[in-house]
């Protein structure tokens, strides 16, 4: 059968459905569905997204026979509608829009009011009765057209789009202020003036012919899907180029039909807060791009009732009735032609995450959805929101006091943040880039400006509602953000801020410093400091009573049900008794990987540490390491009673040693005479233990088999502790672990030390202290022979930090500069060092899981690689069976939600039929890809 390209809707039914997004995109999908369930939309027809990937494939060319299939297409529309397209008379006019599987805001484009020329719009001035409105749209379409079709954009980033400009000239020439207030003859005349612009820019006419305006239309659509903006913002959220887009070919409704049309967006409930009520904006006597465009600052859905009481209630139903039928908030565009309500796209409505968290609780506590739906529908990686710093409200209040409150705008994306400020995206880009936290304060945001967004600590507009660019954009990436700040202005030329404060003007340079709080509006002078987070105020410090705390309540509830859901158990990565409390309040069942060697940056410790590095003799060696012992100990003690039951794994020392010696002169010098060793010496040694490739060389376990007394003093010190911490009544269980194994022989050799020490500590104490004695599978020799490591290892644990790094062959401390090319030509389509790579890290870790297990059944395996926080990484894990999974303690709560959707996604796979994985697989690259946008690059000692 030939393929369908064009699906229908209107007249209260449709071709397609809500479940056709892959075919027909986001907006496609749900306009088709609306139709069917009865909802006002004015009719038209999607052109899929094969057609798109076909016309990449062909290498950009149409099928032959679409343009008869648009003209079949069009012949339905026309008589729903009553007009025709290219009719002189009474003409059809059309939107044009792109419209992928998932929304992708502005990225690719639009054009409204095509079907218009110098003919129709004489007769849509004279049907109307309204010349102004005619010439309005007509002149909206030649700038769309000219911009999106023929490639009009400003030529220099302080440029202003050149349609603008005119229209700027124009307004000023007029004395008017608003585009609005401009009469029919200044539009009639801009119209001539957009044209003749193209014209000189382009040397080409602008085409009259309705038909040639809409496969034009059609292609720059198809273009648009490889511009710049789509490409990064894919490569941001890891979709992939070959999905194509779908373009909506829709009937016109016009809200610049006078005070009696408008257009607006609006959210089925508040998506900066959740709240349940309708949130929105609009505004009379425009078209939609002036909502979204955020150049005229709009009036609240609330307002609406006051205006048009029976297009607010008509409003208000179909509010309900969407939520009801999706079962989830909706985000919808609407018009009002002539007191008519018209709903143009309706699809789940992008929210920060502290609204997705109260939306999906109220609603299972509704009843509208499931525990298990709420615990889908929350993007693990959202809950970071609700971590995120805040302003110390004293701090805050002080800074008002004296003077430091700039200016007040609307709250878009909650949280606090200061930086310095910059006024454009590549800036925020480039000092972002050299360690610089900013600001990015604009007029307002566009799609261009998305790296940008995305390197800045937030951002600030001054015009734009809640649905603005900026607004949207913050909600998505979790960004601090403020909109609508009317009370600054810029200079872009001079990079100038200016801020029309009560006590006059005052005036901003870039690099100056400002705070911004999205969670109340408020813009302030200077840097603020941050506190931390209603959670974590209640969880953590202890400070706040969960009572007076309702975002915690909510936080609590769903990791309630996360917890009853997954089967996976959660630890932490730690390495101090309080990192090990604060594990414990979010939620760690035990300690995955406790990394000893940052111990021996604290307190006291880093001289015997290389003290016993420049020893020339193992009996120095051993006196220096003799006075390590009582401080290890005492670290180990503090973490197990910090940890109480709970299982705690203590790794044996990883780096290479030079890690712990003085560079500069000043510590070298300061060793020479601790040691008492001529400083010729001490740099003789720190050269000695200078590597070519350190991350492959002395380290690990080859460390304790080159000084087997190391690994003995810190067996020593993690069972003298264990004894000390069970004799207070502690049930400890330490798990020794032995790191960078890839034979069998290693581990034997380390394992015979730990034993022999716990032997000799446990005698000469008369306790009995049970533990074991496991390791790392970080390389691949180590997966590959798991069988006979497991002969000798009571655990594993994937340290798929390492793994990575061996598997890519690829150097972890310097992947900056080969992975910024491999996720630009989509060699790699997730950064591996983020999300586990299945195909290959992944194979080892399944070879290796199955292997160990063969040779000791329900033997305990982990992952504590960095991977272990990361949402697509915790599904693998489940798939493949591991135990537990660690992190970091803030990364807890992400990887018990991620760890229940996992539970999650098996049961309902398995109910529905038994070929569940690649479902599950695929969901889990789904999320690894969005995690792109992730940067998660401790420096060396954070990251080891
Ligand atoms: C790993 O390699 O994944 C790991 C956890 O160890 P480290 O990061 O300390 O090398
Ligand atoms: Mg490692």
């Amino acid at each position: 059968m030939p393929q369908k390209r064009i699906f229908s809707f209107g007249g209260g039914k449709a071709d397609g459905n809500k479940d056709m997004k892959d075919l027909l995109g986001g907006k496609g999908a749900g306009l088709a569905e609306m139709s069917n369930i009865g909802i006002p939309v004015p009719p038209g027809f999607t052109i899929t997204t094969e057609v798109c990937t076909d016309y990449y494939r062909s290498g950009k060319k149409l099928p032959k026979a679409l343009e008869g299939d648009i003209r079949g297409a069009m012949k339905k529309t026309e008589a729903l509608v009553g007009k025709r397209f290219g009719d002189p008379e009474n003409p059809l006019l059309v939107s044009v829009r792109s419209g992928a599987r998932v929304s992708m805001p502005g990225m690719m484009d639009t054009v409204l009011n095509l079907g218009l020329n110098d003919r129709s719009v004489e007769a849509l001035s004279s049907r109307s009765g309204n010349p102004r409105f005619a010439w309005d749209s007509y002149r909206r379409f030649v700038a769309m057209f000219g911009d999106v079709v023929l490639g009009l954009k400003p030529e220099k980033k302080e440029d202003r789009d050149p349609f603008e400009v005119i229209l700027e000239a124009k307004k000023h020439a007029r004395g008017v202020k608003y585009d609005s207030e401009l009469p029919a003859d200044a539009l009639r005349e801009l119209v001539g003036e957009f044209k003749a612009e193209i014209k000189r820019r382009t040397g080409q006419e602008f085409p009259d012919d309705p038909y040639r305006q809409l496969v034009e239309a059609v292609l720059a659509v198809f273009r648009s899907w490889e511009n710049d903006r789509a490409i990064a913002y894919r490569k941001m959220y890891g979709y992939p180029s070959s999905w194509g887009t779908a373009v909506n070919v829709q009937s016109m409704v016009f809200g610049n039909m006078g005070d009696d049309s408008g257009t607006g967006v609006a959210f089925t409930r508040n998506p900066a807060t959740g709240e349940n009520e309708f949130y929105g904006e609009f505004l009379v006597n425009a078209q939609g791009e002036d909502v979204v465009a955020g150049t005229r600052t709009p009036q609240k859905i609330a307002q609406l009732e006051a205006k048009w009481p029976a297009v607010a209630k008509q409003l208000e139903d179909t509010r309900l009735k969407l939520e009801r039928h999706y079962r989830e908030m909706q985000d919808i565009e609407f018009t009002i032609e002539q007191a008519k309500l018209y709903v143009l796209q309706t699809r789940t409505g992008k929210r920060t995450g502290l609204a997705a968290v109260r939306i999906a609780v109220e609603m299972a506590d509704a009843k509208l959805i499931t525990k298990e739906e709420a615990l889908a529908r929350i993007d693990p990686e959202a809950l970071n929101h609700l971590l995120r710093p805040i302003f110390d409200a004293d701090r805050k209040k002080e800074a008002v006091k004296s003077g430091k409150l700039l200016a007040k705008g609307l709250p878009a994306g909650p949280g606090a943040a200061s930086g310095k400020l910059v006024f454009f995206a590549e800036d925020a880009e480039a000092w972002h880039a050299r360690g610089e936290a900013v600001i990015l304060a604009r007029h307002e945001t566009s799609p261009e400006d998305i790296r940008g967004m995305a390197a800045s600590e937030g951002f600030l507009t001054a015009f734009g509602g809640m649905t603005s660019h900026a607004a949207l954009v913050a909600r998505q990436m979790g960004k601090v953000a403020i909109v609508g700040c009317e009370a600054i202005s810029f200079d872009y030329h001079a990079r100038k801020m200016k801020v029309a404060t009560e006590k006059g003007e005052r005036t901003f340079a870039e690099g100056e410093w400002v705070s911004i709080d999205g969670s109340s509006g408020e813009v302030l002078e200077g840097r603020l400091d941050t506190k931390p987070s209603e959670v974590v105020q209640v969880l953590v410090e202890k400070s706040r009573d969960p009572k007076d705390a309702p975002v915690y309540r909510e936080f609590a509830k769903i990791m309630g049900w996360a917890d009853g859901a997954r089967r996976l158990k959660v630890r932490a990565n730690a390495d101090q008794p309080d990192q090990a409390t604060t594990a414990i309040a979010f939620g760690a069942q035990g300690i995955g990987l406790c990394r000893t060697e940052h111990m021996f940056f604290g307190e006291g410790k880093i001289g015997p540490m290389r003290e016993m590095i420049v020893a020339e003799t193992v009996a120095d060696r051993r006196a220096a390491l003799a006075k390590l012992l009582p401080l290890q100990r005492e670290d180990f003690r503090g973490i197990f009673e910090a940890m109480g039951p709970r299982p705690v794994t203590i790794r044996t020392i990883d780096p290479p040693l030079h890690e712990f010696l003085p560079h500069d002169e000043a510590g070298q010098a300061e060793l020479a005479r601790a040691t008492g060793k001529p400083l010729a010496k001490i740099r003789a040694r720190i050269d000695d233990l200078h590597e070519s490739n350190p991350m492959l060389g002395n380290r690990g376990c080859r460390l304790g088999i080159a000084y087997p007394e190391i690994t003995e003093m810190q067996a020593r010190a993690i069972l003298e502790a264990a004894c000390d911490a069970a004799a207070k009544g502690v049930k400890v269980e330490p798990e020794i672990m032995i790191p960078l194994v890839g034979s069998r022989k290693e581990l034997d050799d380390q394992a015979a030390i730990v034993h022999r020490v716990a032997d000799e500590v446990l005698a000469a104490r008369g306790q009995k202290v049970k533990y074991s004695v496991g390791t790392m599978i970080e390389i691949p020799r180590g997966a590959l022979t798991a069988d006979e490591i497991a002969k000798t290892a009571e655990f594993f644990s994937f340290g798929t930090n390492d793994l990575t790094q061996t598997t890519f062959g690829l150097s972890r401390d310097d992947t900056g500069p080969v992975l910024a090319a491999y996720l630009e030509k989509e060699i790699y389509s997730v950064d591996p060092f983020v999300s586990v790579d299945r195909d290959g890290v992944g194979e080892l870790m399944r070879i290796a899981v199955e292997r160990g297990r063969r040779t000791r059944p329900g033997m305990k395996m982990g992952i504590c690689g960095e991977h272990g926080g990361d949402p697509a990484s915790v599904i693998f894990c489940h798939e493949i069976g591991l135990d537990y999974v660690s992190c970091s303690p803030y990364r807890l709560p992400i990887a018990r939600l991620a760890a229940a959707q996992a539970a999650l996604k098996e049961a309902a796979a398995t109910k529905k039929k038994p070929a569940r994985r690649a479902g599950a697989r695929n969901a889990g690259r789904k999320m690894a890809a969005r995690k792109v946008a992730r940067t998660r690059r401790p420096g060396k000692a954070g990251r080891r």
